[in-house]
């Protein structure tokens, strides 16, 4: 099987078994979801989603998060870590967003990427679920899975990963396979334990056509 072989296979396969793929971080718009994108960083989304009702209720909007002490923000998120470094980012994003993109979230991972402490998986996401761009998302999920079946070759470097994945996902399909990779990490391929005897990618998996069940 070709690696783009394998690559349709599963997005199929996937497409069959979680049907509603969607992002599990919560938010109401683009701003919410780049602040809750950038709080999961070495974090669970489901940490994030218990901390962000209220912070979006004591910053209500993109002025209220620029005009913000980034030492009261750091208050809301310290149970997401790195919460110092986190609240700082998020004020300064708030700022350059009001003062160079006049407050309205970019549509390119090019300019997304220049905002402080977003990385290409942040801008990825939001190109991908509120600009309905073709997106990949590269998270550990998407990094281990991708290896395993053999997407990719022992590549580690999210970057990377996302230029080998752009070549072999359609580009319509790629934002909803990676959201679904998530839920299949959770589910069957995660790091520790991956249940290959109840894996629907086992016929299409290079790890297990090499290994056997990991
Ligand atoms: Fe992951 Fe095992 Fe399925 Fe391969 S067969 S994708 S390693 S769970």
């Amino acid at each position: 099987m070709t690696k783009k072989e394998r690559a349709l296979t599963s997005v199929q396969r996937l497409k069959e078994r979680y049907p509603d793929a969607i992002c599990s971080l919560t938010y109401r718009e683009p701003l919410q979801l780049l602040i809750a994108t950038r709080l999961s960083a070495q974090c669970t989304d489901a940490r994030v989603n218990l901390v962000t009702p209220a912070l979006f209720e004591r910053f209500p909007t993109l002025d209220a998060f620029a005009d913000a002490d980034p030492e009261e923000v750091g208050e809301y998120i310290r149970s997401c870590g790195l919460y110092k470094t986190k609240a700082r980012d998020i004020v300064a994003m708030a700022n350059k967003l009001r003062d160079d993109y006049g407050g309205v979230v970019p549509d390119t991972v090019e300019e997304l990427t220049k905002l402080p402490g977003v990385g290409r998986k942040t801008a990825n996401l939001v190109c991908g679920d509120i600009y309905g761009k073709p997106a990949v998302v590269t998270d550990t999920h998407c990094i281990r899975i991708s290896n395993r079946i053999g997407l990719c070759d022992n590549i580690k470097d999210p970057y990377k990963v996302e230029v080998q994945l752009r070549k072999l996902l359609p580009p319509e399909e790629s934002n909803d396979f990676c959201h679904r990779l998530v839920l299949f990490g959770r589910d069957i391929c995660s790091a520790r334990a991956p249940r290959c005897a109840d894996c629907p990618l086992q016929d299409c998996c290079g790890s297990f056509k090499k290994n056997g069940a990991l």
